[in-house]
């Protein structure tokens, strides 16, 4: 018993929700809606985003397995970082941040 004769599944399952790989995105500092063009050179590993509303400019290391999409969350998140920084740096003091750096 348990004889499982159907073993015809094949594992190609295209999600719809997931939509066309993208490469333009919206500009995080103008608000544009895909101004931004991405640009990968994995020759040099370096990735570019570029709005060509504002002119504002990313820049990163890339994998050969980054897409644009990696590219420019890795943009988000730094925008982020930059302003949770700014807020941080006028509250708390330097100390402060230093033990929590040293301790991961
Ligand atoms: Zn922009």
């Amino acid at each position: 018993m348990g004889k499982s004769k159907g073993k015809a599944k094949v594992m190609k399952v295209i999600d719809p929700r997931r939509a066309p790989p993208s490469k333009t995105f919206n500009c995080p500092f103008c608000n544009h809606e895909k101004s931004v063009t991405s640009k990968l050179d994995k020759a040099k590993r370096v990735g570019t985003l570029k709005c060509g509303v504002c002119g504002v400019q990313f820049q990163c290391i890339i994998t050969s397995l980054s897409a644009p999409i990696d590219v420019y969350g890795k943009w988000i998140d730094e925008c982020e970082t930059m302003n949770n920084d700014g807020d941080d740096a006028a509250a708390a003091s330097d100390s402060d941040a230093d033990s929590e750096v040293s301790d991961l």
